[in-house]
Formats: C-alpha cells, structure tokens, sequence
C-alpha cells in the first residue's frame, strides 16, 4: 500500500496485482494458455481441466502475493459491483490447513443472491443465482488495510439462464455485433480477420471534496447530492478552474490513483481539472468493451477510496451541486478487429474508404432509429438533472460528424459530384479516393451527445455515477441490427462496390436527419430537431417506456440479448430504482428541513426582531432589522407549508403499487414538491447570517480543499 512514489518506477508496479494474458502466458502450460485464448476469442467453451489448471495457477499468484480470500466481481442491478468473499482456506483434518481453490470455484459461484433485484424473474424460494467467469476481463487483486482479495470478473445469471446483471447482456451483445460485422467484412472480401469486438474508453468525471464538510452534510452521504444549496458570488463564471494548474493536495491524490489503477492493470493515462471547482478528470487508454466496464467500476470504487486516504470524499453524482456544470462520462467507443483495424479509422485507399463509410453509416441509421433506447440506456433520477435540465448535454439524441466528412456522406446520398478536393468527380466507393477525411476532427463540438472524433465515436450522454455497461450493450445491440440487414443485402450483391453505393446512399439518406453539426444547446436546436421528428425525452421515466415496446422486444430477441421477460424485469427495477432514489432524497429533504433548517431560522428571526425592537426602543433606525426578520419569518412559515406539503404527497407516492404509476408520482408531485422546498430553503440561505446557518455551504465544499 505504501509505495514510494518518486522511486518505484512505473514498469516496475505496472499490472502487478493483474492476472493479465501476460501472467498467464507466464505461468500456465502453452496448451492451456492456447486454450484460454481460444475461449477469449469466443471459439471455444472453458472446460473443467481447463479451468482446474488456471485455478491452480491463479490461487498459488494470488497467496503469493498475500491473498487469504477471492470473490466473484459482479454487477448486480444496482449497477455497483457486488462481491461475496470465500476464503482458500481448507481444514486438513488434522487441526492444520489447506489453500484450496478449484476449478469449479473459479468458474461458477454461487452467492446467496437473493437481495438483489430481479424484477421478479427469481421466485424466493428459487432465490439464487451463479456468478460464471468473464475470460474477457482479467482477474485481479484488491489490496486494502484488512487484506489482499482475489476478485473474479464475472457474469451473474438464475439457475434458468436468465441475465441478473449488466454483464451478461453485454457479452450477448458483443458476441451479436461480431457475427454481424464479420458477416459485412467478409461480404467486403475481408478473409484475415477473425473477430470484431468494440473497444472502449470512458472519461471519468468527478468532484473532490474535503471530508469534513462533507461529514456535515448528511444529504451528500445518503444521496450523492446536495439537496440544498445555493452557488457563491464566485461561481464557475469564471471558467478559470477548467484545464488549470492542479493543486497539490489533488495532484498527491491523482498520482496515489494512477499508481493503484496501475497496479491492477488500468492504464490510466489522462487526467485534469473540469470546468467545474473541484471537479476533476481521469481516463484510461482504452480497451476492450467487457474490460473496461470493470475497470470503469474500479475507476469509480477507487476514486472513493483514495480520496478518503487524503482526507476527502469522491463525488460520482450526476449533480452533486445545482447550478454547477454537472459530471458525466464520455464513452469513447470503436470497432476493431483481432488483426488490429479499427473500422471506424478513414482509411487512405479507395476500399478502406468505402468499408469506413459503410460501417460509419450504420453507426448513424442505428442512433437514428435506436434514439430511444440509447436516451434509455443513460435514463436515471441522477441524469435527469443534467440531461434536458439546460446542460450538457441535450436530451435529444444527435450525431456530430463535422462539416467535411457530413459532405461526403450527402453527396453520396444525392448523387452527387465528390465535393471538397475531389471537385466535380462522381464518388464511386471503392474505386475513387476520396478526398483527404480529416484524421483529427478539430473543431470539435463539445455539444454533441454523439461525436465522431477522428476514429471513434463519444457517447456523451452516459451519467458519471452509472455502469458503462448498458449504453454499450444497447449500442452494440443497434448495430449489430443494421449490420445484420447490411449482410443480407451485401452477401447476395454481385457488385459489391454498387452494393455499398446503394446501401449508403439509402441508409444514410433516410437517417441523416440525426447529424447535427451546430451548437445543441440552443433553443433553435431544440426547435429544428423537433421538426426533424427527433425524439427529446427529458425525463427518466418516459425514456424508459421504450423497453416495453414490441420493436424492441423484438430487436432483444433476435440477437438472443434479452428476452421479454429479462427485459420485462429490468424495466421494473430501473423504475423501481428511480423511486427509491427520489424516496430518499424527499427523505432527507424533510427531515433536514424539519430538524435543522427551520429551527434555526425561526430562532434567526426571533433574534432579529428583538434587535429590531431594541433599536427602536432606544430611538435607532431599526427599519432594516425589522425587514429582514419579516423576510426570514416569512420564508420560514412558506418552509414550514412546503415541507407538510411534500410529506403529504411523498406518503401518497409511497402508498402506490404500480411501479409505474409510483415512478409518475415521484416525477410528477414528489419532484416539484422537493424543488418547493429547495427554493424556500436556498432563499434563505441567501439572507441568514452564515455562522448560524447549519450546513456547510457551496463555498466549503467547491472552494476548501
Ligand atoms: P478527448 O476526447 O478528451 O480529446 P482522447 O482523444 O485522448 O480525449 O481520448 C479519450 C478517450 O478515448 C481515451 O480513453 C482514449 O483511450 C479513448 N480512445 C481513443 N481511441 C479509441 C478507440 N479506437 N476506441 C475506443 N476508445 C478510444
Ligand atoms: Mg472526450
């Protein structure tokens, strides 16, 4: 735990704590390791003599570097990991014993899972379920003050084969988008490579507090946001915080995360202040999906428990502050082969070309016709308050592809000459070059919810608190569904090349109303995509309504991700989840409003109008007194209404056992019941004399660190 940081070389701790391919090409027979690429690679099952071998192998790593107990590392639906911890320990029968890990424990566990939500897909008396695990994510060690712990990625699922995780149908989904985009890469002649997978590297944002204000606020430890609190005269204005000089106490902090990310095999790689005071940064180089959705979690666990070594809290939250920038997580996302093409990289001959606008263009009739799901994939009570809520940003769903390659992609959709450098030269995709596609798109659009950046593209709507494993598996999904229909039509096509041309010119004809090049957080943005028939669902619950659908019912069943009921079961739990998170919010709203905020100021205004009356007595101007006493007196009884109003429609939501119906409630009365009390709350906090006020403000906490 205590490195010294000056002195140990990178390489030295780089993946130490990581049971990566590396270590196992290491420590495991050639043959065994040959298998476990295969298993990897999607060609093979894992055999129990497999496993066995690999078990060995990682249990005698594991207690050699001090571990006493494993886990399986899953992601139930709360989308926190979970972990049951066992350890190696075997009595011998002679009063001694035994590390013992099998083959079967490192394949398949079986926690008591009951807990956790299955949207009713496990019957209580059928409570459990079994943790299988993920070859495509490694296994690592997880070192804190009361031991070293073995932790096994892996994917949760009910005794019937039902997904019970995020994990699950992301594998599904990955393994639907290899076979489909393999299936057009062999239409397009391609015979060397033998998977596509889709990498991803996710930019984490997150603010940076001191502990002991924290500690003060009993909303940001049970919901991750303040639910009350008013911005100070130096707000982000400023703007001079963004891409600043680091402090020293967070760059101590940054370094000990980079090292601990490190150690577990996170390529950690870029970090800065956000816009935001105390707002910060970090993200990895990027990798393969299923990998970096893990390490993203770790990304996450960790930020939280190193600030706490330096005196501070992480905040993951959405919107820990209103009227602050917000925190999300950019999903930079590509798709690559075995043999190492990234088919979203423009290419520099005629065919590269042709096979980037191909698969570029079914990015967009993908976002286009799967908006829904992918707005719905991000749909939580934290990002509400950051998408549609005047941020970044913007509910509706958009692609930024930049002035030059949007061109191309017209021309072709009319027919038309090249444009650009190539004048007036017909395109022709796969025998004309194209004109030079910018690599680097640099007036890059901040904006967009979805931007093309040079060979990838960044999903920007994702929330900073959730798991990145539903937006991809949703995104995968979608393409996975136009490529499909890109194969059948290709596989049957004599002339490939006319093939691609037709297939663009329609695909991206018909779906080129979801590009949008221009700022997305302006009014007339708003406007026009509303008369582009582009969906702009503001809030969680409605945005949600598209898993019931029967299209996507459909689109889930034919690529075997979800079934009916699977899906069926999620919708009522991220329902579910999004009332319980307003439930306590109202909470702690109520009870901070009842115990501490109006004791105080009906005692504030109590004091003031004796001072009031005090001065007048002696003859003194006591008009100003007299005033603020009457504000605060009367803020305070509003406060007082406005808090026995949202009692009342708060035990009203309570009492309703539709899930549905109860997400509405909360929506529709408990939310604005809650900003009623906000307002009453943070007008106060305006005027109340800052050493009585009993909760640690904006400035504390954005400004102290
Ligand atoms: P920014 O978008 O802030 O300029 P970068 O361009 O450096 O930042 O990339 C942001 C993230 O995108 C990093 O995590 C990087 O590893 C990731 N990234 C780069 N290329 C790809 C790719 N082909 N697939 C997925 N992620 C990628
Ligand atoms: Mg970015």
């Amino acid at each position: 735990m205590s490195i010294d940081f000056v002195k140990t070389p990178v390489a030295e701790i780089y993946g130490v704590n990581c049971f990566s391919n590396a270590v196992m090409k290491e420590r495991l027979p050639k043959n065994i390791y040959k298998e476990i690429l295969a298993v990897q690679a999607g060609q093979k099952e894992l055999a129990l003599e497999v496993a066995e071998v690999v078990a060995a192998s990682m249990r005698e790593w594991a207690i050699e570097k001090g571990a006493s107990h494993y886990t399986h590392w899953f992601q139930p639906l709360t989308g926190i990991t979970a972990e049951k911890h066992d350890s190696f320990i075997s009595p011998a029968g002679d009063g001694t014993v035994l590390m013992e890990f099998s083959g079967k424990e490192l394949v398949k566990g079986e926690p008591d899972a009951s807990s956790f939500p299955s949207g009713g897909l496990r019957a209580t008396f059928e409570a459990r379920g079994y943790t299988a695990w993920d070859v495509t994510s490694p296994a690592f060690l997880k070192q804190d003050p009361s031991g070293t712990t073995l932790c096994i990625p892996t994917a949760f699922i009910s005794y019937y084969g039902q997904a019970l995780d995020k994990k699950t149908p992301l594998l599904r989904a990955m393994e639907a988008l290899n076979k489909q985009a393999l299936r057009v890469l062999r239409a397009l002649g391609n015979t060397s490579s033998s998977r596509v997978y889709t990498t991803v590297g996710p930019e984490q944002e997150y603010f940076l507090i001191d502990k002991k204000y924290y500690d003060k606020r009993p909303d940001l430890m049970l919901t991750g946001r303040t639910v009350f609190g008013v911005v100070p005269a130096k707000g982000q204005e400023m703007e001079d915080h963004y891409f600043g000089a680091i402090k020293e106490k967070v760059a101590v902090f940054m370094r000990e995360l980079n090292y601990e990310l490190w150690k577990v095999g996170i390529p950690a790689k870029t970090q800065h202040n956000e816009v935001a005071p105390n707002q910060f940064e970090i993200a990895p180089i990027y990798s393969n999906t299923t990998a970096a959705v893990d390490a993203n979690q770790m990304v996450m666990e960790m930020i939280r428990s190193v600030a706490r070594r330096h005196g501070m809290e992480g905040l993951l939250h959405e919107k820990p502050f209103a009227g602050v920038n917000g925190s999300g997580k950019h999903n930079n996302w590509s798709m690559a082969t075995d043999d190492g093409i990234n088919l979203f990289e423009p290419g520099d001959d005629p065919a590269s070309n042709a096979r980037f606008l191909l698969y570029a263009a079914a990015v967009v009739e993908a976002v286009d016709r799967y908006a829904l799901l992918l707005r719905s994939s991000v749909a939580t009570s934290a990002n509400d308050h950051r998408l549609g809520a005047n941020e970044a940003p913007p509910a509706i769903v958009s692609i930024f592809f930049g002035g030059p390659l949007t061109e191309i992609l017209d021309n072709i959709a009319e027919g038309k000459s090249g444009g650009g450098s190539k004048g007036g030269e017909l395109i022709k995709l796969g025998v004309t070059s194209l004109p030079a596609l910018p690599k680097d798109v640099s007036d890059r659009n901040r904006t967009s919810p979805f931007a093309f950046t040079g060979n990838k593209f960044e999903f920007r709507m994702v929330g900073s608190s959730q798991s990145i494993a539903t937006p991809n598996t949703y995104l995968n999904l979608a393409v996975a569904q136009v490529l499909m229909e890109y194969a059948d039509k290709l596989e049957k096509a004599s002339d490939k090349n006319e093939c691609i041309q037709n297939i663009i010119k329609e695909s991206y004809g018909k779906h080129r109303r979801v590009i949008f090049n221009g700022n997305g957080y302006t009014d007339e943005w708003v406007q026009e995509a509303e008369r582009r028939g582009l969906p702009n669902v503001k809030n969680a619950v409605d945005a949600l309504e598209v898993l019931t659908r029967s299209e996507t019912i459909a689109l889930f069943e034919t690529h075997k991700v979800l079934s009916k009921e699977e899906l069926e079961s999620r919708y009522h739990i991220y329902l579910e989840k999004y009332s319980k998170q307003i439930n306590i919010e109202a909470g702690i709203i109520i009870e901070l409003a009842r115990r501490s905020i109006f004791p105080v100021v009906t005692n504030y205004a109590g004091s003031l109008a004796r001072d009031a009356a005090s001065l007048a007595a002696i003859g003194a101007a006591s008009a100003a007194a007299e005033k603020r006493a009457k504000r605060i007196a009367d803020l305070s009884s509003e406060l007082f209404e406005e808090t026995a109003k949202l009692e009342t429609v708060l035990s009203e939501a309570q009492g309703i056992e539709d899930v549905l119906g109860q997400a509405k409630a909360y929506f529709e009365k408990v939310r604005p019941a809650m900003d009623a009390v906000r307002s009453r709350v943070d007008a106060l906090e305006k005027i109340v004399a800052k050493e009585v006020w009993p909760l640690p403000g904006y400035e504390e906490l954005l400004f102290k660190l």
